[in-house]
């Protein structure tokens, strides 16, 4: 008789778990999901282009984890980035290495991978049940709502692969934290990362940028700088070098409150340089005209500077004081946008809940992986490796632990 494998999470840390369990025919493999349809999250990922993983040497790659890099070592040793590549082109979409590193399928998309991916578990037996929502355990027996029933499954392995709070509409709203809190598993605080963070923009600054990118600045935190650039929103600050300092960022409004960073709005040029630019005859030229025509500064940055026109008095004689603001443009972030509009989460189930095979050592025959783990990384690709590569080293533990038993 073949084990009975149940994997709860149909996202992309479920969906490897369940090509790999079912590959070779050894397990009996159901996926549920409590959505119609699977991958959603995986699907929105790839409307941004779908960062699959990034090229970086592993060391590199290992750092982007933090403190759980030494959990996430022999995950990577189990799938390489290079076996997720390979593993996309097996699914029909070749990848490509951009110039920052990140790698992406050639087709900027996730849907024709899932596609491909559900095909193939289609094809290794793999019964699929979406429209499932798991609701917890009765004596060992998992239970589903789905319409108006409630159904017991039983079974002999578990895979919980919920993933973190982030866009709950798409399935994963933490629905799970109270059960397993309920069962003795701890779980940390879930907060938001790679997210934006909220800033009292003026009215009219706000209703004209919201939307623009403000390119090739250099933000600089605590003694992190990153050249890049990110979105103005209505409400604050979003997206490319604003993620990366996300979790600095976050910890410090935890600690103190509204936090500070620093922009360089223009990194390429010295104070030095800059004083001398601005000194030149204005002639008739307004301000803003002298600024976008000395220094080539975007309408964003300009409008940063407008920003201060009132607050600070930005004086058109004082040029030294205005090539210093440039060089060190302050901004005050009030707090991070809310867990519903983030890229993904920090926290999930704390890691000495589980074993070294990431079975949970309160529940056994039940393992856990991807983002409802505690751990985060930045956006390039981090995201989507862990989720995979974590559903990759579950299945091969499960499978090597049930090598005699099949
Ligand atoms: C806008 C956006 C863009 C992103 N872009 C990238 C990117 O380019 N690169 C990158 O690396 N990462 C990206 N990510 C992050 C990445 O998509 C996630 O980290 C990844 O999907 C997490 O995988 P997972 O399988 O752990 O969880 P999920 O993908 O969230 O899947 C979990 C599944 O579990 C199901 N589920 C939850 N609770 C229950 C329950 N009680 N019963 C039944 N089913 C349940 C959900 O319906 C869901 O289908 C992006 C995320 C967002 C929101």
């Amino acid at each position: 008789m073949k084990s009975k494998v149940t994997i709860i999470g149909g996202g992309p840390t479920g969906l490897m778990a369940a090509y790999l369990l079912s590959k070779k025919n050894k397990f009996s493999v159901t996926l549920y999901d409590r959505k119609p349809t699977f991958g959603r999250k995986f699907l929105l990922a790839g409307r941004g282009g779908l960062n699959i993983t990034h090229s970086e040497c592993k060391e590199k790659f290992l750092e982007k984890y933090g403190n759980s890099a030494k959990i996430f070592e022999p995950i990577l040793n189990n799938f390489s980035q290079k076996k997720l590549m390979s593993f996309c082109e097996m699914l029909g979409e070749k990848t490509f290495i951009g110039s920052s590193g990140r790698v992406f399928p050639k087709s900027f998309k996730a849907s024709p991978l899932l596609r491909s991916w559900l095909l193939i578990l289609k094809n290794q037996d793999v019964s699929m049940k979406p429209n499932h929502d798991w609701v917890g355990w009765e004596d060992n027996k998992l239970i589903f709502k789905t319409g108006i029933k409630r159904i017991t499954v039983d079974t002999d392995i578990t895979l919980l692969a919920l993933g973190g709070l982030s866009w709950p509409k798409l399935g994963s709203d933490g629905s799970w934290i109270k059960i397993l809190r309920r069962n003795n598993i701890e779980v940390s605080k879930i907060q938001p990362a790679n997210c934006g963070f909220f800033v009292k923009w003026s009215n009219i600054f706000k209703n004209r940028f919201a939307g623009f990118p403000l390119k090739a600045v250099e933000l600089s935190f605590k003694n992190k700088k990153i050249k890049g650039e990110f979105i103005i929103t209505k409400d604050g600050v979003e997206g490319g070098i604003i993620y990366s300092f996300s979790s600095m960022l976050r910890g410090s409004i935890n600690e103190i409150g509204a936090t500070t960073i620093t922009l360089d709005l223009k990194p390429d040029f010295s104070i030095e340089k800059i004083k001398e630019l601005l000194l030149k005859p204005r002639l008739k030229l307004t301000i803003t005209n002298h600024l976008r025509k000395t220094l080539k500064l975007s309408e964003v940055a300009i409008g940063l500077l407008m920003e201060l026109k009132n607050k600070e008095g930005i004086n058109n004689d004082q040029i030294s004081n205005l090539a210093y603001i440039i060089k060190n443009y302050k901004i005050t972030l009030d707090k991070p946008f809310s867990i519903d509009r983030c890229i993904s989460t920090s926290g999930g189930i704390k890691f000495n809940s589980i074993n070294k095979d990431f079975m949970l050592i309160n529940k056994p025959n039940t393992y856990v992986a991807g983002e409802m783990l505690d751990w985060e990384a930045p956006t390039g690709g981090y995201l989507l490796q862990a989720c995979i590569s974590n559903g990759a080293f579950v299945a091969n533990n499960i499978i090597n632990k049930n090598r005699h038993n099949n």
